[in-house]
């Protein structure tokens, strides 16, 4: 603590104390001031993402098609930090108006969360609907490319050196975790991350993916038709890495770090927080075990 008003007045006007409060600033929030789209921001992932974010001191727009929860997230959080703006991905409009309304409420667009997706069906592919194919691929890529084309543009055109980061999965690199439409859109996703993290790096834009293992989210007790405590039972027995639950919490942490600048030299990367399992493979005969 310092002495008196005079005393404090002197401090602030010293340049090295301005660079100390704004490297311990950095330190304890590094998003402070920063502003973040994250889309399916209303639920799960997204919305620990949101909390997580602002919590490090960044101004968020929620983009979701679930208004009710959208609108009840950013009230409870405060709307001083946080805004809902509906936004369906698949439609590259609401896309483009989300990055207009979000400019023109916070003047700039520092970081953009593509996290929105669903599940698709569990079917065989002897009875693949390849309408709802086409729809899983709908929001899980095309959404997420409209949403790095708009974010994108905005970055390139007032020179932000941006970080946009992509909810893929363990899906995106194993099969046989998730349904035909689900593995193949997040294996598309990971592909769309490194081609776009290789023309934005010219722009000083980076462009990353968090893979998560399972997380007891409504999107996966509706695909598993489970309760969350079963979802996380099944996630820990299958898990490689015992002891830990895997939380959206976890997920969010993970944009946090690929949001900001402790990342700043990461681009191109799909950060897996799987605890291992997709590089174990247990069905190896047992005689190797030690
Ligand atoms: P969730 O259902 O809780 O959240 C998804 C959010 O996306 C919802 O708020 C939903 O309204 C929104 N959304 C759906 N369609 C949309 C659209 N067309 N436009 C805008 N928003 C839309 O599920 P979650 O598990 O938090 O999923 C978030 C992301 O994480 C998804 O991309 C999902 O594929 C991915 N993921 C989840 C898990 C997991 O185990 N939960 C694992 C790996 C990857």
């Amino acid at each position: 603590s310092f002495g008196s008003n005079n005393e404090k007045e002197e401090l602030h006007r010293d340049p090295p104390y301005d660079s100390i409060v704004r490297f311990l600033t950095k330190l304890v929030r590094p998003l402070e001031g920063k502003v973040a789209i994250v889309t399916g921001g209303a639920s799960g992932i997204g919305e620990d993402a949101v909390k997580t974010f602002v919590e490090n001191g960044a101004f968020v727009v929620i983009a979701d098609i679930n208004d009710e929860l959208g609108h009840h997230l950013a009230t409870s959080i405060g709307l001083d930090k946080v805004s809902y703006h509906h936004c369906d991905v698949r439609d590259e409009k609401q896309v483009e108006q989300t990055v207009s309304f979000t400019l023109e409420k916070y003047g700039t667009l520092d970081i953009v969360f593509s996290n929105a997706g669903i599940a698709g069906p569990l079917s065989s592919i002897l009875e693949f609907d390849l309408n709802e194919f086409d729809n899983t691929i709908a929001v899980n890529i095309r959404g997420a490319a409209a949403t790095i084309k708009h974010a994108a543009r905005v970055m390139v055109d007032r020179k932000i050196r941006g970080s946009i980061i992509c909810t893929a999965s363990v899906a995106g690199s194993v099969a046989g975790s998730a349904g035909h439409d689900y593995v193949t859109s997040k294996h598309g996703l990971v592909g769309l991350v490194r081609s776009t993290c290789g023309e934005l790096g010219a722009y000083g834009i980076r462009v990353n993916s968090v893979s998560p293992y399972l997380v007891a989210t409504p999107l996966v007790c509706r695909a598993l038709k489970m309760e969350v405590s079963e979802v996380e039972a099944n996630a820990n027995d299958c898990g490689n890495l015992k002891g830990v639950t895997l939380k959206a919490k976890h997920i969010a942490e993970a944009a946090l770090f690929l949001a900001s600048d402790e990342s700043a030299y990461i681009s191109g990367h799909n950060l897996v927080v799987d605890g291992g399992f997709s590089v174990i493979d247990t069905s190896f005969p047992s005689i190797i075990k030690n």
